[in-house]
């Protein structure tokens, strides 16, 4: 962590310093009153109140489809050593350690890793052959966090035809000229498939909210849009599983220097990461309310100590798998009368 860890408050950039403290306390209650103001006359409009706890739950027990058909979802619990964001509760990030290992080396985890994918791919078939229900795996991290490589450790040997990984970087002109949401919409799961974000709808909540893109009572409202959009994909049969991957600072500075250090890396390495990282503090700000305000029964968000590639590596594909287990996905009845059918010369 860095020694000025903790002390800039939600909003404050880093590098501030000219105003005086007393200044920027009278400030930012201001601003926090503001907020407060925004949000409430949000709410007035929109004509709702955030859904309750209780309210969840009912959500999760049943759904039904616009066409009738129920649904279930299912979101399994996690793989023992991911913390997950109970709904409701505060996600405090400087409380999970990113160093954790389970007690495990890297041989038995990689070793263990073998098995998870092997039951993602077994099960994976079975989702595609059901083609009814689908599953969207989110990837949030600071850069250097590790979301290529999980990506490329976790979904090895999955049939790439039931798989889609999308990668969302800074919006084009077009995707700018539409609500936030409307691009992701547009890469959701099929049926059947497994579709992976690699950064995702959050980035709205996260940079855009660190590098001031867009005024705080729009990013603000995004938290609840967010959850009706989430909510309403697992309404659709969608089960949603987001994990952030959480590195600790010094990681981070070890992971740029060897890219630095490897030319065959350079491609990865973009001098811009530097001056990103000086906002360290203001993205775990960020991440720390996107991940409390967005845990929800349908979609809570799971935090893995990713320090260490390969223990991350492990806790994720051993909750995915557990995750398809939960589904249960069917394949479909088969036609009658197959066996002893002759194929014509
Ligand atoms: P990655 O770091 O994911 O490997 P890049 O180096 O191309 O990929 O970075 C993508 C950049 O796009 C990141 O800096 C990220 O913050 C930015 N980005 C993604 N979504 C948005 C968004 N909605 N608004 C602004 N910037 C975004």
């Amino acid at each position: 962590m860095s020694k000025h860890h903790g002390k800039h408050r939600r909003g404050q950039s880093p590098g501030e310093t000219g105003a005086s403290a007393s200044q920027r306390d009278v400030s930012h209650r201001k601003e926090a009153a503001r907020g407060k103001a925004d949000k409430k006359a949000e709410a007035r409009r929109a004509g709702h109140r955030p859904p309750s706890a209780a309210h969840w739950a009912r959500e999760a027990e049943s759904r039904t489809t616009a066409a009738g058909e129920t649904i279930d979802p299912r979101v399994a619990p996690a793989a023992a050593g991911i913390v997950t964001v109970q709904p409701g509760s505060r996600c405090d990030l400087e409380a999970i350690d990113a160093n954790a290992d389970g007690g495990l080396d890297k041989e038995e985890a990689k070793a263990a890793l073998v098995t998870e994918r092997a039951r993602i791919a077994t099960l994976q078939e079975r989702l595609y052959a059901e083609h009814k229900r689908s599953l969207l795996v989110v990837f949030q991290a600071i850069d250097t966090g590790g979301k290529d490589g999980t990506i490329r450790a976790v979904f090895e040997g999955v049939n790439p035809q039931g798989c889609r990984v999308w990668s969302f970087k800074v919006p084009s002109a077009e995707e700018s000229d539409h609500d936030f949401l409307w691009r992701y919409h547009a890469k959701a799961p099929a049926r059947g498939m497994i579709n992976v974000f690699n950064r995702s709808h959050y980035e709205d909540v996260l940079v855009v909210r660190v590098k001031d893109l867009v005024p705080a009572p729009v990013w603000r409202a995004r938290y609840d849009q967010i959850n009706y959009f989430e909510r309403m994909l697992a309404a659709a049969g969608t089960t949603v599983l987001k994990f952030f991957l959480h590195i600790s600072k010094d990681e981070q500075k070890e992971r740029l220097e060897a890219r630095i250090a490897n030319p065959d890396k350079h491609w990865k390495f973009d001098p811009a990461d530097l001056v990103e990282r000086r906002s360290w503090d203001a993205y775990q700000a960020a991440f720390a309310d996107a991940l409390t305000a967005c845990s929800t029964l349908h979609a809570p968000w799971h935090v893995v100590p990713a320090n260490r590639k390969w223990y991350r590596n492990l806790l994720i594909a051993r909750t995915i798998a557990d995750t398809l287990e939960a589904m249960d996905p069917r394949f479909p009845e088969a036609q009658t009368g197959i066996s002893g059918m002759t194929v014509p010369d």
